[in-house]
């Protein structure tokens, strides 16, 4: 009996390093710490691991990142990100961005065609959680006894999805549903006004160009697109609800629905004794919530995010969490590939420096979004024909019709060959000159 518990034990020490993605455990905050430096260790060319700041306990907000050139941003590779756990007892997100750090690190090694592609053409950035301290008070409880809201909060209990600026009473008071929705000023005070977490974050989206991203939640099953916030919360006697769309609303729906049908039961509507049709919602049309992360990274930066409510148990068993990994598999890759269905292009000047935050704008989409630091922008559209237009300061607006390519087949290897033909590669500017198609001119 002693020699074969001592040979399992062993074969169970072999296998851990053998077999380092059968794990299906919860993470606690040193494990999951691990677990991202294993990663990194297993794949140090396309990996790097930074932290954005400290929880309200002084844990590390930590993020992985691959990339062909971690650390570097490449012009013309979009940025993009996941966010899990910003709700402490929401865990399954937090489990799933493990998992798939695991394995794109493990697809990579085996030289994977799509998410190779995927790797070289797109820096995407992993937080596994945004609340480390309010996991920690979850997890004490376990799977089984924990309460509804028990480590929601973070360590100060302030719910850090209603802790963002709240740009959209800015946006809707002039009463108009299309009033300014891009880059709208922060308040004075706002520093004051937010945790450690929110704060480290807000930075952090202010430093990095980001395009897209979905931040992930449990409770329900749905992908929840913005605005979460309704426009007139006064008036609503008896609804409390209001389908509230952005500009950008049917991309949005396709955001979403990427997600949906990429998962194995999202898509169909009915879960956790709700029904959501093709398993998105409107967020305010859901219910409304104010200073919302989803909809500050709308209003203020250029990343379009979504909301990822992922699982009816917000802390499910550990025997559950490998279907849950297969169900989400292919929505999580799925989703990340959306970074790259849209335009892009270089905002230079007549020596072809890149110019940083030329506004570019959509005729037909009142939502504005700016080059980075070296120039390069990012507009994420739907196929079909688009003017587009590119000002600057000090330089001739510029306006081009480019066509975005229908949608991009499954086939991962067509879908990066097309994602190129379909981004738009030159806004290029003459300081003083006029514009080379005049039709907008004036602007
Ligand atoms: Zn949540």
């Amino acid at each position: 009996l002693t020699d074969s518990r001592a040979f399992s034990s062993a074969f169970r020490l072999l296998s851990s390093f053998l077999l380092p993605v059968a794990h299906f455990l919860h993470h606690r905050y040193e494990e999951m710490v691990q677990a991202l430096f294993r990663v990194q260790s297993q794949c140090p060319y396309v990996t790097r691991i930074y932290s954005i700041g400290r929880s309200v306990e002084g844990r590390h907000l930590y993020v992985l990142e691959f990339s062909d050139y971690p650390g570097i941003h490449e012009p013309l590779e979009p940025e993009f990100k996941y966010v899990g756990n910003m709700h402490g007892n929401e865990v399954l997100g937090r489990e799933l961005l493990l998992q798939l750090s695991e394995f794109l690190c493990e697809e990579y090694r085996r030289s994977n065609e799509r998410i190779t592609r995927l790797i070289h053409d797109t820096r995407i950035h992993i937080m596994p959680s945004m609340n480390p301290d309010g996991y920690e008070v979850a997890a004490k409880q376990g799977p089984d006894s924990n309460g509804y809201l028990t480590g929601r909060n973070n360590a100060n209990g302030v719910d850090l999805n209603r802790n963002f600026p709240d740009l959209n009473t800015f946006m809707y008071y002039s009463g108009e549903i299309s009033g300014p929705n891009h880059h709208i000023p922060l308040p004075d005070n706002w520093k004051s006004q937010v945790e450690p977490e929110t704060l480290a974050v807000i930075q952090w989206i202010s430093s990095y160009n980001f395009v897209l991203s979905a931040n992930l939640h449990g409770g329900a099953v749905v992908a929840n697109y913005p605005y979460d916030k309704s426009q007139d919360q006064r008036f609503r006697s008896h609804r409390r609800t209001v389908n509230t769309p952005t500009p950008d609303d049917k991309l949005f729906q396709k955001l979403a629905k990427t997600y949906s049908y990429a998962h194995s039961w999202m898509h169909r509507g009915w879960n956790c004794g709700d029904y959501f049709a093709d398993g998105i919602t409107n967020g305010a049309s859901w219910y409304s919530l104010s200073k919302g992360m989803q909809d500050f990274n709308y209003l203020y930066t250029n990343c379009f995010e979504i909301t990822l409510e992922l699982s009816c148990n917000k802390f499910p068993p550990e025997e559950d969490l490998e279907r849950q990994w297969m169900a989400n598999r292919e929505a999580l890759v799925a989703f990340i590939e959306e970074v790259h269905q849209g335009i892009k292009g270089m905002v230079s000047d007549e020596n072809n420096n890149g110019i940083a935050g030329a506004v570019i704008s959509v005729q037909g989409i009142s939502h504005d979004i700016t080059s980075g630091d070296m120039g390069d922008y990012f507009r994420l559209l739907l196929p079909g024909t688009y003017t587009v237009t590119a000002s600057a300061e000090g330089y001739q607006p510029q306006t081009v019709t480019t066509t975005v390519g229908p949608a991009a087949p499954s086939l991962v290897s067509q879908v990066e060959r097309n994602a190129h033909c379909q981004w738009l590669q030159a806004l290029c500017f003459g300081r003083h000159r006029a514009p080379h198609s005049s039709q907008r001119g004036t602007e």
